[in-house]
């Protein structure tokens, strides 16, 4: 069976006390995130890490507070969830290639992955059996990434201790909508164990 990884935007400014739009709890991901990304190395396992790569007066940032804007550190993820040869997918039209890539980085100025032009087009070259989402935030960027796939009628697994939410509260209604799509929910531990 061949799965894909989706890290959603495991990046400086989310993770981090000191990030720009610091998401509560997120650091404590970080060991979870590292042994996912890197399980993914260690076996062939297609990993997009989808990033916000904004400009510094993106619209966003009307109901925002101003995050990851390209070329600042808080924009970046930590050296511990980068793999080797990998490539970047902006937002843009162009043509990236991404055949030998360790790590597809596919950029994104809001929240819903699919708003890069080149998401369908990633897809069909992947042609995974299987998905398996993590990262943050859980009610914004990992919701809109799970739903997305889920249309695609391939099962979608959701690393439930691999997600932080920006209110806990929205936390167990995310999970209830979309397991109600059809997403399963499994653990770090769980997947690495395979
Ligand atoms: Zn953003």
């Amino acid at each position: 069976m061949r799965t894909v990884f989706f890290d959603i935007d495991t990046q400086i400014d989310f993770l981090f006390p000191a990030g720009a739009l610091y998401v509560p709890g997120a650091e404590t991901l970080m060991p979870a995130l590292s042994r996912l990304n890197h399980y993914a190395a260690a076996h062939g396992i297609p990993l997009i890490s989808t990033t916000c790569a904004h400009a510094e007066d993106d619209p966003e940032f009307r109901q925002w507070p101003a995050h990851c804007v390209l070329g600042t550190v808080g924009q970046q993820k930590p050296s511990d969830l980068l793999l080797g040869k990998r490539i970047v997918i902006p937002a843009a039209p162009g043509s990236f290639p991404v055949e030998g890539a360790g790590q597809i980085i596919l950029q994104k100025n809001q929240l819903d992955l699919t708003t890069n032009p080149h998401f369908s087009r990633l897809l069909e070259h992947l042609k995974a059996d299987a998905y398996f989402v993590y990262g943050v935030v859980t009610e914004y960027c990992v919701r809109l990434a799970a739903l997305a796939l889920l249309k695609t009628g391939k099962p979608v697994n959701l690393i439930t201790d691999a997600i932080q939410t920006l209110r806990a509260a929205d936390s167990g209604q995310t999970i209830t909508e979309c397991t109600g799509a059809g997403a399963r929910l499994t653990t770090a531990a769980e997947v690495c164990a395979q």
